[in-house]
């Protein structure tokens, strides 16, 4: 099929080259000259382990083209994968929709004869019927074209995989016709038994708010047994290790720490809860305003137990930041947690020196005061207090023992509950963690 892919960012570029990858004819489009450039030359602009790969052998294959023209995306595709950006508002909760809007009111107008609009960013629920409308507004007479969703579930630094084996497909449509093309596009998928779920519009734009509500939820949820946990002395690790092998419960997602951030989680939630307000029920999702409160409390935790330890005050005092994305394998840095920490300690009066394996060229353009030090060593030299913010496995394999020789401080504070407490206590270090208790 002749597929487009418009908004070739996270979503959109992992997108256009795993449909290229099944054997579509792909073309990729975005305003963004010189991510355009870029992919079209083979080069991914982002860090996603697998993409390189693929994107380079699609690219050389002819099958994924890249431009910035929807005048030519009108021209090419039978599909239209919409994948553009749909952030908060900047005046409220409420989702962003100029992004989805303009790709739809600059694409309908140029449409020839059938084809299929399909949203995979995450909008409101709503989008689809309002958009199908609009179609129907501009698109020239004798074409036939329609609207559906496709919600995506993928996630940042698995994202290669869960494209090309996703756990489910969801999609809403409007007719019979709809679902057929969504079967052909992703025929291997379902001939590897991916469960495909094919509802209407609404249900198919909830399911994706209602599963981010759910995922921020379960992570809160251990969050604020941690603080519990804290005021009892007790150990929040064990305790989700309990809570996890009772299967109606599962440990996934029961890791507490700094909480979570990225471009999707913090904003759908909020974007979940705004239109459940314009639809008069907001009082049935009114907890994930609470959900919300007790993430961004972890960052200040964070930054409270830094403080103490380095002694009340973080004027004059040099702490090491491992960890700026907002989670590890992706570069991404849209409302880390990592960075949110980073930049408070820094406005108290801390010299911070970051690190980061693949995210500080993006920290960098959100806080350029800091210091960005390539090298773990250098960034924890002499260093009154590490901070373990992301958890790479980098991080998870440094040697205590080689690092107390440039720490003499000796004192970290692992916020994301990852790295091996007995071994780093046992190598001299004062470890402190969030919801587990001060010494073994
Ligand atoms: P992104 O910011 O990385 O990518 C969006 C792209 O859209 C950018 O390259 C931007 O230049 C482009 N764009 C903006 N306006 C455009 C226009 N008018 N025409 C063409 N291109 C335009 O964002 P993302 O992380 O890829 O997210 C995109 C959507 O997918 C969002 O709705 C997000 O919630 C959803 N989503 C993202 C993920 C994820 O893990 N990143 C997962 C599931 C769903």
């Amino acid at each position: 099929m002749r597929v487009t892919v418009i908004g070739t960012g996270y979503l959109g570029a992992v997108h256009a080259a795993c449909m290229a990858d099944i054997g579509h004819e792909v073309l990729g489009v975005d305003i963004d000259v010189e991510k355009i450039t870029a992919l079209g030359e083979g080069r991914v602009p982002i860090h996603e382990p697998g993409l390189q790969e693929i994107l380079g052998r699609t690219v050389a294959s002819g099958r994924l083209r890249f431009s910035t023209s929807l005048s030519e995306a009108a021209e090419f595709g039978d599909v239209h994968f919409v994948c553009v950006s749909t952030p908060q508002r900047r005046d409220g909760l409420s989702c962003d929709l100029r992004a989805v809007d303009a790709v739809v009111d600059g694409l309908a107008p140029r449409l020839r004869g059938r084809c299929l609009i399909v949203g995979k960013s995450t909008v409101p629920a709503g989008t689809t019927a309002r958009l199908a409308a609009r179609v129907q507004e501009l698109a020239p007479e004798g074409t036939n074209v329609e609207v559906a969703w496709n919600p995506e579930f993928l996630r940042e630094g698995y994202a290669v995989q869960d494209t090309l084996r996703p756990e489910r497909l969801v999609v809403g449509v409007m007719s019979q016709r709809a679902d057929q093309i969504l079967r052909e596009v992703y025929a291997p998928m379902l001939s590897d038994g991916v469960p495909y779920i094919s509802t209407d519009p609404a249900t198919a734009e909830l399911v994706k708010g209602a599963a981010n509500s759910f995922l921020a939820t379960k992570i809160s949820f251990i969050n604020a047994m941690a603080e519990v946990c804290d005021a009892t002395g007790a150990d929040v690790t064990t305790l989700a290790d309990a809570l996890g092998y009772d299967s109606r419960i599962g440990r996934r997602f029961l890791s507490a720490g700094l909480g979570f951030g990225g471009g999707c989680l913090p904003k759908d939630i909020r974007a979940f809860t705004a239109r459940a307000d314009e639809l008069g029920v907001g009082g049935a999702v009114s907890f994930l305003h609470e959900i919300d409160e007790i993430n961004s409390r972890q960052r200040q935790r964070t930054v409270d137990i830094a403080r103490d330890m380095v002694g009340g005050g973080f004027v004059g005092r040099r702490i090491a930041v491992l960890g700026a994305t907002f989670k590890p394998d992706s570069d991404d840095v849209r409302d880390s947690p990592a960075l949110a920490v980073a930049g408070a300690i820094h406005r108290e009066g801390a010299d911070v020196r970051l690190h980061d394996p693949e995210g500080m060229d993006n920290a960098r353009a959100v806080l350029p005061m800091l210091d960005y030090v390539h090298d773990v060593k250098k960034a924890c030299l002499g260093v009154d207090l590490i901070l373990h913010l992301t958890e790479w496995a980098d991080y998870r394999r440094i040697d205590p023992a080689a690092l107390a020789v440039v720490t003499p401080a000796r004192k970290i504070l692992d916020a994301r509950n990852a790295l091996d407490a007995s071994l780093w206590r046992s190598a001299g270090w004062t470890l402190r963690a969030l919801g587990r208790p001060t010494a073994p």
